[in-house]
Protein backbone atom coordinates (compact mmCIF):
# COMPACT_ATOMS: atom_id res chain seq x y z
CA UNK A 1 0.00 0.00 0.00
CA UNK A 2 2.59 2.55 1.04
CA UNK A 3 4.47 2.34 -2.39
CA UNK A 4 1.25 3.23 -4.43
CA UNK A 5 0.68 5.81 -2.44
CA UNK A 6 4.32 6.77 -2.87
CA UNK A 7 3.74 6.71 -6.38
CA UNK A 8 0.74 8.90 -6.68
CA UNK A 9 2.50 11.59 -4.59
CA UNK A 10 5.02 11.89 -7.41
CA UNK A 11 4.85 14.70 -10.17
CA UNK A 12 4.09 14.07 -13.55
CA UNK A 13 5.55 15.38 -16.44
CA UNK A 14 3.76 17.27 -18.47
CA UNK A 15 0.75 17.44 -16.14
CA UNK A 16 -1.84 20.29 -16.23
CA UNK A 17 -0.37 22.52 -13.14
CA UNK A 18 2.73 22.03 -15.17
CA UNK A 19 1.60 23.23 -18.05
CA UNK A 20 -0.19 26.22 -16.69
CA UNK A 21 2.40 27.80 -15.26
CA UNK A 22 4.82 27.76 -19.10
CA UNK A 23 1.37 28.70 -20.73
CA UNK A 24 1.72 31.93 -18.47
CA UNK A 25 5.24 33.13 -19.71
CA UNK A 26 3.73 33.53 -23.22
CA UNK A 27 1.22 35.30 -24.67
CA UNK A 28 -1.03 33.12 -26.29
CA UNK A 29 -1.92 33.08 -30.26
CA UNK A 30 -5.57 34.81 -30.34
CA UNK A 31 -3.95 37.92 -28.17
CA UNK A 32 -1.01 38.34 -30.41
CA UNK A 33 -3.50 38.08 -33.31
CA UNK A 34 -5.66 40.34 -31.47
CA UNK A 35 -3.39 42.89 -31.06
CA UNK A 36 -2.13 42.99 -34.56
CA UNK A 37 -5.68 43.24 -35.67
CA UNK A 38 -6.30 46.24 -33.93
CA UNK A 39 -3.02 47.88 -33.70
CA UNK A 40 -2.21 47.56 -37.49
CA UNK A 41 -5.17 49.70 -38.97
CA UNK A 42 -4.15 52.73 -36.28
CA UNK A 43 -0.68 52.00 -37.50
CA UNK A 44 -1.70 53.00 -40.94
CA UNK A 45 -3.71 55.89 -39.57
CA UNK A 46 -0.83 58.07 -38.35
CA UNK A 47 0.57 60.93 -39.94
CA UNK A 48 3.90 59.39 -40.48
CA UNK A 49 2.48 55.83 -40.78
CA UNK A 50 4.40 52.66 -39.81
CA UNK A 51 4.31 49.13 -41.53
CA UNK A 52 3.80 46.13 -39.09
CA UNK A 53 7.47 45.37 -40.13
CA UNK A 54 8.82 48.75 -38.56
CA UNK A 55 6.89 48.15 -35.24
CA UNK A 56 8.24 45.82 -32.25
CA UNK A 57 5.74 44.97 -29.22
CA UNK A 58 6.44 43.87 -25.61
CA UNK A 59 4.22 42.49 -23.44
CA UNK A 60 4.86 42.88 -19.84
CA UNK A 61 3.94 40.56 -17.11
CA UNK A 62 1.74 43.32 -14.88
CA UNK A 63 -1.86 43.68 -13.39
CA UNK A 64 -2.22 47.11 -14.20
CA UNK A 65 -3.54 48.50 -17.00
CA UNK A 66 -0.98 50.21 -18.99
CA UNK A 67 -0.06 50.90 -22.40
CA UNK A 68 3.41 52.81 -23.79
CA UNK A 69 5.40 54.10 -26.59
CA UNK A 70 9.27 53.79 -26.38
CA UNK A 71 9.60 55.93 -29.57
CA UNK A 72 11.22 54.53 -32.74
CA UNK A 73 8.14 52.44 -33.18
CA UNK A 74 8.56 50.24 -29.89
CA UNK A 75 5.14 50.01 -27.87
CA UNK A 76 4.71 48.02 -24.52
CA UNK A 77 1.71 47.13 -23.09
CA UNK A 78 0.49 45.00 -19.62
CA UNK A 79 -0.99 41.96 -19.56
CA UNK A 80 -3.39 43.45 -17.54
CA UNK A 81 -4.42 45.85 -19.93
CA UNK A 82 -5.15 43.13 -22.58
CA UNK A 83 -6.89 40.95 -20.41
CA UNK A 84 -9.27 43.37 -19.27
CA UNK A 85 -9.76 45.73 -21.87
CA UNK A 86 -12.50 45.23 -25.15
CA UNK A 87 -11.24 45.45 -28.40
CA UNK A 88 -12.42 49.43 -28.48
CA UNK A 89 -11.08 49.89 -24.91
CA UNK A 90 -7.64 48.88 -26.58
CA UNK A 91 -7.92 50.59 -29.74
CA UNK A 92 -8.66 53.70 -28.22
CA UNK A 93 -5.75 53.14 -25.66
CA UNK A 94 -3.58 52.34 -28.12
CA UNK A 95 -4.97 54.99 -30.57
CA UNK A 96 -3.68 57.32 -27.72
CA UNK A 97 -0.13 55.77 -27.49
CA UNK A 98 0.25 55.93 -31.07
CA UNK A 99 -0.63 59.15 -31.57
CA UNK A 100 2.29 60.28 -28.75
CA UNK A 101 4.63 58.04 -31.29
CA UNK A 102 3.09 60.40 -34.24
CA UNK A 103 3.58 63.58 -31.95
CA UNK A 104 7.23 62.44 -30.96
CA UNK A 105 6.80 62.19 -27.53
CA UNK A 106 9.02 59.30 -25.81
CA UNK A 107 7.96 58.20 -22.50
CA UNK A 108 10.96 57.05 -20.18
CA UNK A 109 10.37 53.42 -19.19
CA UNK A 110 11.58 51.60 -16.33
CA UNK A 111 11.09 47.40 -17.13
CA UNK A 112 13.50 44.40 -16.36
CA UNK A 113 14.57 43.88 -20.20
CA UNK A 114 13.24 46.01 -23.24
CA UNK A 115 14.71 44.21 -26.53
CA UNK A 116 15.23 40.79 -25.64
CA UNK A 117 11.53 39.58 -25.69
CA UNK A 118 9.90 42.34 -28.36
CA UNK A 119 9.22 40.78 -31.49
CA UNK A 120 7.66 42.66 -34.95
CA UNK A 121 4.50 42.87 -34.98
CA UNK A 122 3.91 41.42 -38.68
CA UNK A 123 5.33 38.23 -36.91
CA UNK A 124 1.92 38.60 -33.95
CA UNK A 125 -0.34 37.97 -37.38
CA UNK A 126 1.42 34.30 -37.77
CA UNK A 127 -0.22 31.52 -35.85
CA UNK A 128 3.01 30.04 -34.53
CA UNK A 129 4.65 33.46 -32.88
CA UNK A 130 5.95 32.93 -29.45
CA UNK A 131 5.34 36.05 -28.02
CA UNK A 132 7.11 35.48 -24.17
CA UNK A 133 6.50 38.18 -21.30
CA UNK A 134 8.48 40.65 -20.20
CA UNK A 135 8.78 40.56 -16.39
CA UNK A 136 6.80 43.65 -14.62
CA UNK A 137 5.69 46.18 -13.57
CA UNK A 138 5.71 48.41 -15.93
CA UNK A 139 6.62 51.40 -14.66
CA UNK A 140 6.90 54.73 -16.94
CA UNK A 141 7.08 59.19 -16.77
CA UNK A 142 4.39 61.29 -17.38
CA UNK A 143 4.36 63.14 -20.61
CA UNK A 144 3.69 66.73 -20.17
CA UNK A 145 -0.09 68.33 -19.58
CA UNK A 146 0.13 69.77 -23.60
CA UNK A 147 1.23 66.56 -24.99
CA UNK A 148 -0.93 64.57 -23.32
CA UNK A 149 -3.56 67.20 -24.96
CA UNK A 150 -2.34 67.03 -28.25
CA UNK A 151 -2.03 63.03 -28.15
CA UNK A 152 -5.83 63.14 -26.98
CA UNK A 153 -6.43 64.85 -30.12
CA UNK A 154 -4.06 63.29 -32.67
CA UNK A 155 -5.95 60.01 -31.57
CA UNK A 156 -8.92 61.58 -32.76
CA UNK A 157 -7.48 62.53 -36.05
CA UNK A 158 -5.88 59.00 -35.89
CA UNK A 159 -8.86 57.21 -35.37
CA UNK A 160 -11.32 59.34 -38.28
CA UNK A 161 -8.89 58.11 -40.34
CA UNK A 162 -8.89 54.33 -39.70
CA UNK A 163 -12.66 54.55 -39.40
CA UNK A 164 -13.51 54.75 -36.34
CA UNK A 165 -15.20 57.47 -34.30
CA UNK A 166 -13.99 59.70 -31.89
CA UNK A 167 -16.53 57.96 -28.88
CA UNK A 168 -13.80 55.13 -29.23
CA UNK A 169 -11.24 56.81 -27.37
CA UNK A 170 -13.85 59.03 -25.20
CA UNK A 171 -14.86 55.96 -23.93
CA UNK A 172 -11.73 53.89 -23.15
CA UNK A 173 -10.73 56.93 -21.05
CA UNK A 174 -13.74 57.03 -19.21
CA UNK A 175 -13.67 52.88 -19.05
CA UNK A 176 -9.82 53.37 -17.33
CA UNK A 177 -10.74 56.57 -15.69
CA UNK A 178 -13.43 54.27 -13.90
CA UNK A 179 -11.03 51.78 -12.76
CA UNK A 180 -9.37 51.60 -9.06
CA UNK A 181 -6.19 53.82 -8.46
CA UNK A 182 -5.19 50.22 -7.35
CA UNK A 183 -4.91 49.23 -10.87
CA UNK A 184 -1.98 51.83 -11.12
CA UNK A 185 -0.35 52.32 -14.23
CA UNK A 186 -1.64 54.47 -17.06
CA UNK A 187 -4.43 56.06 -15.02
CA UNK A 188 -1.11 56.70 -12.56
CA UNK A 189 0.89 58.68 -15.54
CA UNK A 190 -2.31 60.45 -16.75
CA UNK A 191 -4.01 62.75 -14.71
CA UNK A 192 -6.99 64.77 -14.63
CA UNK A 193 -8.82 62.38 -16.92
CA UNK A 194 -12.27 63.04 -16.50
CA UNK A 195 -11.53 66.87 -17.66
CA UNK A 196 -9.23 65.27 -20.33
CA UNK A 197 -12.77 63.46 -21.58
CA UNK A 198 -14.76 66.59 -20.89
CA UNK A 199 -12.44 68.75 -23.48
CA UNK A 200 -12.00 65.95 -26.28
CA UNK A 201 -16.07 65.53 -26.39
CA UNK A 202 -16.11 69.14 -26.63
CA UNK A 203 -13.93 69.56 -29.80
CA UNK A 204 -15.76 69.24 -32.90
ZN1 LIG B 1 -0.63 59.94 -22.82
Amino acid sequence: MSFLVLSLAQPVAGSEPARDAAAKKHVDVETAQRFYRIATPLLRAMEHSLKPQQVSVGVIADAAINIANGGGGKFFVTTGLLERANDDQLRGLMAHEIAHEDLGHVTKLKISATGANMVLLEHLAATHTALTLIDGPMITASFSGSEEVAADRQSVAILERAGYPKSVVTEALTWISKMSPSHGGFLSTHPNINERIKNLKAVP
